[in-house]
């Protein structure tokens, strides 16, 4: 088993980072490649409001390291990168300003020669990566028309019911989940659970959503009732950082199980989450279906194979309970550690 060395991070130094200033749209914007694995990484292009260029950079390393975690643990062959332009805070840009800013972007992945291949994430849509397409071959997630995987969240939806399936050891009729954020993920996975006879409460800050509460016949609560909210599992499926100390204290159930990237506001958070007994499933290996619908695409994508895969984010997850039982320590301890052993010598940067 691979040792995580005290007060160091485990995976702390990066392949290569390039930051840049768009040279026709004057935003910055920045690529991190964590590790590659037979010289390739991917991971999305987020783009986001920033309040500095230095937050954009912190955000792209720790999603790309995040990306390797998610990669290795899905056994892909793949390593982690990960894409950001910094939007201004006040003043997102109009369509032309943002096509200028996309094409920045796809020239500053090409010049990466393949090392690191882009996808959507927040801020972008299967739409950009059509675009984007025209300036560089390495993207993957192109629209269906195009030959592609077209949008993940179908598949990431898939993998989070998986996750709240095994997790809960059983099965899902009758059992009561909290879904926070109807988004593209948490809408689908909400369909979903409703399908499979879960008992459903959901959640958004957004009243538009309410419309989807009512044609499933699911409780809907504001988010800050939610949070507290008694039920089996939560699925947060908004944005990261929910889980604090704070909020574990407070919460009132025995599964947490969801789609959001960076869930724990600090890694000492899983610590509190398993003294207070709550069973919590890391977000990269539970939201892995996208990324392993994209990455099917650098084969030809084939959906059978697709879902296959992410049905064993059930036995990954087994897997990683069964190691944080047997070691005495927490689930994202043992998920991180797990990753390192199945990257192992297959990436690139030692060699
Ligand atoms: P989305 O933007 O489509 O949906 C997010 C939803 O959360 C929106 O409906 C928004 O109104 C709601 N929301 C925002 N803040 C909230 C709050 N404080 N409380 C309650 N609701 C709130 O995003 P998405 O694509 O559905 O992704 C959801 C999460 O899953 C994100 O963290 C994303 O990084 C992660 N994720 C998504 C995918 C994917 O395939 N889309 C893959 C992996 C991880």
């Amino acid at each position: 088993m691979t040792a995580l060395a005290p007060g160091r991070p485990l995976f702390s130094d990066y392949h290569e980072i390039r930051v840049r200033e768009g040279k026709r749209s004057g935003l910055t914007m920045a690529i991190a490649v964590h590790r590659t694995v037979d010289g390739r990484s991917l991971g999305g292009l987020r783009f986001e409001p920033y309040r500095t260029a230095d937050d954009a950079i912190l955000d792209v390393k720790r999603l790309a390291r995040a990306m390797t975690f998610k990669a290795a643990v899905a056994g892909l062959r793949l390593g982690g990168g990960k894409g950001v332009i910094a939007a201004e805070p006040d003043s997102p840009p109009d369509a032309y300003h943002r096509r200028l800013a996309l094409r920045d972007f796809a020239e500053l992945v090409d010049s990466f020669g393949g090392q690191y291949i882009t996808a959507q994430d927040a801020g972008t849509s299967e739409e950009d990566i059509g675009y984007m397409a025209r300036f560089t071959d390495h993207v993957s997630g192109r629209p269906r028309a195009q030959g592609g995987s077209g949008d993940p969240s179908p598949y990431t939806a898939h993998g989070v019911e998986v996750a709240v399936r095994g997790s809960l050891r059983g099965q899902l009729e009758g059992r009561h989940v909290l879904v926070i954020g109807l988004g593209h993920v948490g809408s689908k996975l909400a369909v979903r659970l409703d399908a499979a006879g879960a008992e459903l409460t959901v959640s958004d800050v957004d009243q538009h959503k309410r419309e989807l509460a009512d044609q499933l016949g699911a409780r809907w609560l504001e988010p800050h009732q939610a949070m507290v909210a008694e039920a089996d599992v939560l699925a947060p499926c908004a944005l990261g950082g929910m889980l604090d100390h704070d909020s574990v204290a407070n919460l009132h159930v025995s599964v947490v199980a969801g789609a959001a990237n960076n869930q724990l506001a600090s890694d000492s958070v899983a610590d509190a989450l398993r003294k207070r007994g709550v069973v919590w499933a890391p977000d990269f290996v539970v939201n892995a279906g996208g990324l392993i619908a994209v990455s099917d695409e650098l084969h030809g994508f084939d959906s059978e194979r697709v879902e296959r895969s992410i049905e064993r984010i059930g036995e990954t997850l087994g897997e990683i309970y069964a190691r944080a039982a047997a070691a005495g320590t927490n689930t994202l301890i043992a998920a991180q550690e797990l990753a390192a052993e199945r990257l192992g010598g297959l990436h690139d940067n030692d060699r």
